[in-house]
């Protein structure tokens, strides 16, 4: 198979190479993977794989399947206008049964699948108990556990990771062409090796507003009164991509104050004078359990916590960190 902008997840590329390129198509399909893991781009390739005409090396990207901006074969669900829901699935399993216009197979991409009810999956799950020989889903999701039991046992599921610097630079350079090493380097760093929030994060300014917020935060934890730390949480309300980018570059910091205080040297955050105050003002206890609730948040986000609910813990758990 050939992969194109989706970089990294060499294993999860091995697995569907075998299958796809072994001749035996896949008839349901989980990526799941956090915001920006490329689970979409990854579903497109597979899709056009699924459509491509050669028989070399799919998706060719040359043949009339591969070059077609929009085609028959694949349809898309769980956008604006497709929402998840009873009816859409109802309908979604109409079409499966017609067979494809062009190609050998047609594809159902259902794109974040968590937001199907139980309702929704359990319409679903009567067309993945006997699907038609020709229909491909490939299903999206933050979190395979948002999905029944009875859906997730008869796909196979792929979990998407993080993409390493080595890996992601290539892309990030091509598609950021104005923004500077340094600036591209930070952003991987903080949005945790997730491309599409790197490339978001730099776009619309984003990553910016993340450095400024890291710093005032850092300043503000140390703060008797907890007013400065929750007029700053509530300005993460209304992006879950800053809340990502705003606890990695905190957990950089605290990370940075702790090597700090035991003598070293090597800092990684983006804020080097807070991590220095940091680590004159607080003990080391107090650094380690720092860092120790903001991992335990980022555990928690990643799983799909609801952004409301994380800022409503955000600042009671640094506060509890620093014995406040
Ligand atoms: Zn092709």
């Amino acid at each position: 198979m050939r992969f194109g902008d989706f970089v990294g997840n060499e294993s999860v590329k091995k697995q569907l190479s075998a299958e796809i390129d072994g001749g035996r198509f896949l008839h349901a399909l989980v990526l799941e993977g956090a915001v920006g893991s490329g689970r979409r781009t990854l579903a497109q390739v597979i899709a056009r794989a699924a459509v491509c005409h050669t028989e070399g090396e799919r998706p060719c990207g040359v043949c009339p399947a591969c070059v077609k901006a929009v085609h028959p074969d694949i349809a898309v669900f769980g956008e604006e206008d497709t929402p998840l829901t009873v009816d859409t699935i109802r309908r979604l399993r109409e079409e499966a049964y017609v067979l494809p216009n062009e190609s050998a197979y047609r594809v159902m991409l259902l794109c974040d699948a968590q937001n199907m009810t139980p309702q929704a999956q359990n319409a679903l799950l009567k067309i993945l108990e006997e699907p038609p020989r020709h229909v491909l889903f490939i299903l999206t999701c933050d979190n395979r556990i948002s999905l029944l039991e009875t859906i997730r046992s008869r796909c196979v599921c792929m979990t998407l990771s993080p993409v390493s610097w080595e890996e992601a630079a290539p892309l990030l350079r091509a598609r950021l062409p104005h923004a500077e090493e340094e600036k591209l380097r930070r952003a991987h760093s903080l949005f945790g090796g997730y491309i599409g929030q790197v490339i978001r994060g730099v776009e619309d300014g984003t990553f910016r507003t993340v450095l400024e917020l890291v710093e005032q935060f850092a300043a503000a934890v140390t703060e008797v009164s907890e007013l400065p730390l929750l007029r700053l949480t509530a300005r993460l309300e209304k992006d879950k991509l800053l809340s990502i980018g705003v606890l990695e570059g905190l957990r950089l910091v605290f990370r940075d104050a702790l090597v700090l205080s035991y003598g070293g040297q090597a800092l990684l955050s983006t804020a080097p004078h807070e991590a220095r105050r940091l680590s004159e003002r607080l003990s080391e206890d107090k650094l380690a359990a720092l860092i120790e609730q903001t991992e335990l948040l980022q555990t928690a986000l990643q799983r799909n916590m609801n952004n409301t609910l994380f800022l409503t813990r955000l600042s009671a758990c640094l506060r509890q960190a620093v014995g406040r």
